[in-house]
């Protein structure tokens, strides 16, 4: 059976004009009304994608008013096998059939063993060979506070390293780690000073000037250079966090030939290396997880979104030389969620049988085909990048100044046109990177070729209507 042949046509995006209009209006529907009236000021989907969902199913969703929409952001990355995939559904009416504890603290149970077994499968066998697992709490900022405070009990340093852009979650010890100023501003007092940022191989905007095979040199020299140097200023961290592939910083892959420097820089300065595969993992980058397209092993990995099978779970797992903990050095009420394992057994066990990465990995080259095909006759959609299906889109100012590369300026205000044409027609795509400009797609990795190219018919119609409303 192929990926997407259980999933149904994608059934016509009925939009009227006059809702067209209304879309972008609170008022509209009562519930987008009370919601702005009665939830926090901090929610931020709602401000972009203001719909009131009802049902799901596949890649679309549809709202109370029965519009339909493709959903190329699946819960920020989350729901690898979309809305309501069978095998999810199988697995949570067992898990209720079979009267399972759907709570246990960190007690075992069959589910729990189950899954960790079949995560331990996932993971490549050198990592698997030596490694320990820590169920955290549900998110996966939590796995990123965890890994931090595992790393510096075991090296006995207190710094870490992080890359500039980089995105770890919204706790105050995962923001220290955040490259965006903004959200941090307030909780300056609170946040840990201890951690040094480094400059991450963003072709595109390189942070040296350079770009390419050279940029990726200087890059990884500069790092070498500030870990050994004595004189160099600062101290040797406990570890550094890295993402593959960033995604709210826009969707930048780190070349392979970086990450494997990184890896042989970090192993020779006895600095670990934690990898933050919670919006990569799983398939979603061609590979099960994205530090497998350098071939390293990394020495934390955390995992969350798409391992809970579209519910609420997050994981470390690390090499066992930092297993150093004392007994409750670590702990949590949520970190046995049953009905979470169970599904995220289901997903795991679904992207390998069905070779979901391979899938991934063809429909993200077909969408980047379309675009770069649009590329030709729109200057505006500046670089287009990715691995799989988690590719993003620059969107530039042509008759802007260019930087020293030659590339022309983010253009912010743009991008949010093209999110908001495109959801008039009936697709949801997110923002990300620096100044809000790179348009984000990361659609359900089980979407057919079909669907892909609807999803770039739309981006195509959406594309002008956004530039005549600049
Ligand atoms: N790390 C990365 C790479 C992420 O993309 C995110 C969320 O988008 C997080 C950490 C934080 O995860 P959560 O929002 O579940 O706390």
């Amino acid at each position: 059976m192929s990926v997407a042949s259980s999933l149904e046509a994608p059934p016509p995006v009925r939009v009227s004009p006059t809702v067209v209009e209304t879309l972008y209006q609170f008022n509209d529907s009562p519930l987008l009304t009370r919601q702005a009236q009665q939830e926090s000021n901090a929610r931020s989907y709602p401000r972009r994608i203001p719909l009131a969902l009802k049902r799901a199913r596949g890649i679309h969703v549809e709202d109370v008013e029965g519009r339909r929409f493709i959903d190329c952001l699946a819960g920020a990355g989350t729901l690898a096998l979309g809305h309501n995939h069978p095998v999810v559904i199988a697995a949570i009416q067992q898990v209720l059939a079979d009267e399972l504890p759907l709570h246990t603290l960190d007690l075992t149970t069959p589910v729990k063993d189950q899954f960790v077994q079949d995560l331990f499968g996932l993971l490549p066998a050198e990592l698997v060979k030596q490694a320990k697992i820590q169920f955290c709490g549900p998110t996966g900022t939590d796995a990123v506070e965890a890994a931090l405070k595992l790393v510096r009990t075991a090296t006995g340093r207190s710094t870490v390293m992080s890359f500039q852009g980089a995105y770890h979650g919204m706790s105050q010890g995962a923001l220290s780690l955040m490259g965006s100023l903004g959200p941090k501003k307030p909780f300056e007092a609170l946040l840990s000073s201890g951690v040094q940022f480094l400059p991450y191989p963003y072709d595109y905007r390189c942070p040296f000037g350079i770009g390419g095979e050279q940029g990726v040199k200087i890059n990884l020299h500069y790092l070498d250079n500030l870990l050994s140097d004595p004189e160099g200023g600062v101290h040797r961290p406990a570890a550094i966090i890295v993402e593959a592939v960033q995604g709210e910083g826009g969707m930048i892959p780190a070349d392979v030939q970086w990450l494997r420097g990184l890896r042989r820089i970090t192993e020779n300065a006895g600095v670990a290396l934690i990898v933050d595969e919670i919006q990569s993992g799983f398939a979603r980058t061609g590979k099960m997880f994205a530090f497998e397209h350098a071939g390293i092993i990394p020495d934390v990995v955390v995992m969350s979104k798409a391992i809970g099978g579209s519910l609420p779970l997050a994981v470390m797992v690390y090499r066992d030389w930092l297993d150093t903990w004392l007994p409750g050095a670590h702990a949590g009420t949520f970190r046995g969620n049953q009905m979470a394992m169970a599904t995220g057994s289901a997903v795991m066990r679904y992207l390998k049988e069905h070779k979901v990465a391979e899938h991934a990995s063809a429909m993200g080259e077909r969408l980047c085909e379309q675009l770069r095909a649009l590329q030709q006759d729109f200057p505006q959609l500046g670089d287009i990048r990715g691995r799989g299906l988690m590719l993003g889109v620059e969107i530039v100012d042509p008759s802007g100044e260019p930087d020293t590369l030659g590339h022309p300026p983010a253009f912010g205000r743009l991008a949010s046109l093209i999110q908001r044409e495109c959801l008039k027609r009936g697709l949801i795509i997110e923002l990300g990177g620096r100044h809000g400009c790179v348009v984000r797609f990361l659609p359900p990795l089980i979407i057919s070729a079909e669907q892909i190219d609807e999803v770039a018919h739309i981006f195509a119609q959406a594309l002008p209507a956004a530039i005549a409303a600049l």
